[in-house]
């Protein structure tokens, strides 16, 4: 039996679904499952972890750790690795995640997947599916050589198990001397938006250019609020200042792989469609019917937004209300 070690993200003192995701993969492959936390107050967070399937988890607790930086969590996770001699490492495929992975890799000089959709673990052998050239294309990649096969596993692409009650973890905590950090961080500041983050959210609905406006936005907020669902936007809305960067999908956006992709009034260059194809279910609304994005749409619709998605916003509620 192998060991896999997952890296726990938790924001605010709550974990991310996607560690559950993570925790899922790692213990169907029947190995040794167990999990990293890291952060200032969080041991609160373990018995979640248990419940998801870790039987070790090796806590480290510091005022360093209250906010993320690549330094210090490269720290924590090197020493964590040091301690569960892991045979796989499990990172999310989040800003954080891709953030201090390759920094992971280069320490330990071993190899890194990165922004994996598909992950397939035989023993301590891992193999798994990722896009290339824009999501033109997917690779499939496995592992040579020694030492620990590192991967980032996108959000929401595979699915999160249901939590297991009878099971009891070990928790180790681990101490470290955060010394000698380059940086620090003093603090976050936040944007404004109280809606889920467009990366990790179940549902996306997005609106492009063709929205004309920040204001006309209002539509896309709205369809999106009777679904729960993340607001995101095309780079031609952003660069317009229709909405900010932080919502844009694609090659220099975010990458989203959520459940249901509605895509308003957005052309679907492969810039775009690199951030969404890996979606689940595809909605397109656009006026021109040889609009690219109906290549990679379920579901098209071809009309005015301006027209269909206050429509499609109260027929969902109606479904919704009964
Ligand atoms: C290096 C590089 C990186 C890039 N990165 C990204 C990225 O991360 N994300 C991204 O999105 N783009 C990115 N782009 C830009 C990309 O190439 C496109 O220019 C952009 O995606 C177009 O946005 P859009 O679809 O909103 O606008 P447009 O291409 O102008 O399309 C608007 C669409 O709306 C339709 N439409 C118009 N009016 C209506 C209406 N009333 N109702 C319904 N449909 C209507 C039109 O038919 C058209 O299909 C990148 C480009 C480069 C060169």
């Amino acid at each position: 039996m192998g060991k896999i070690l997952v890296i726990a993200e938790q924001r605010d003192g709550k974990l991310k679904k996607s560690t559950f995701e993570l925790l899922g993969l790692a213990t169907q492959s029947g190995n040794e499952t167990s999990a990293v936390l890291l952060g200032d107050g969080v041991s609160g967070l373990t018995k979640e972890l248990e419940q998801y399937g870790a039987t070790s988890i090796y806590l480290i607790q510091d005022a360093s750790l209250k906010f993320y930086s690549a330094e210090s969590y490269t720290l924590g996770v090197l020493e964590a690795i040091k301690q569960a001699s892991p045979d796989i490492v499990l990172a999310s495929h989040s800003p954080t995640g891709r953030d201090f992975m390759p920094k992971i890799a280069a320490c330990l000089g071993v190899g890194l997947a990165s922004d994996c959709t598909q992950a397939q673990i035989s023993g301590v052998n891992l193999k798994v599916r990722r896009p290339v050239y824009a999501g033109k294309a997917t690779v499939e990649v496995e592992f040579l050589g020694q030492g620990p096969r590192l991967a980032t596993i996108r959000p929401n692409a595979i699915g999160a198990p249901k939590p297991i009650s009878a099971q009891t973890a070990k928790v180790i905590p681990i101490s470290i001397q955060f010394t000698g950090l380059k940086t620090k961080v003093i603090e976050i500041v936040k944007g404004n938006s109280a809606r889920p983050d467009v990366a990790e959210a179940p549902a996306v609905v997005s609106g492009g250019r063709s929205l004309k406006s920040a204001e006309n936005f209002k539509i896309i907020e709205e369809l999106a609020d009777v679904l729960g669902a993340a607001v995101g936007a095309s780079r031609a809305a952003v660069d317009a200042g229709y909405r900010a960067h932080r919502d844009q999908v694609g090659q220099t956006g975010k990458v989203v792989s959520p459940v249901l992709y509605i895509a308003c009034g957005i052309s679907g260059a492969i810039q775009h469609l690199a951030g969404m194809r890996t979606s689940k279910c595809i909605v397109a609304i656009n006026t021109d019917p040889e609009a690219p994005i109906f290549q990679v749409a379920d579901y098209g619709v071809i009309g005015d937004l301006f027209a269909v998605v206050p429509l499609l916003k109260e027929e969902l509620k109606k479904i919704k209300e009964h």
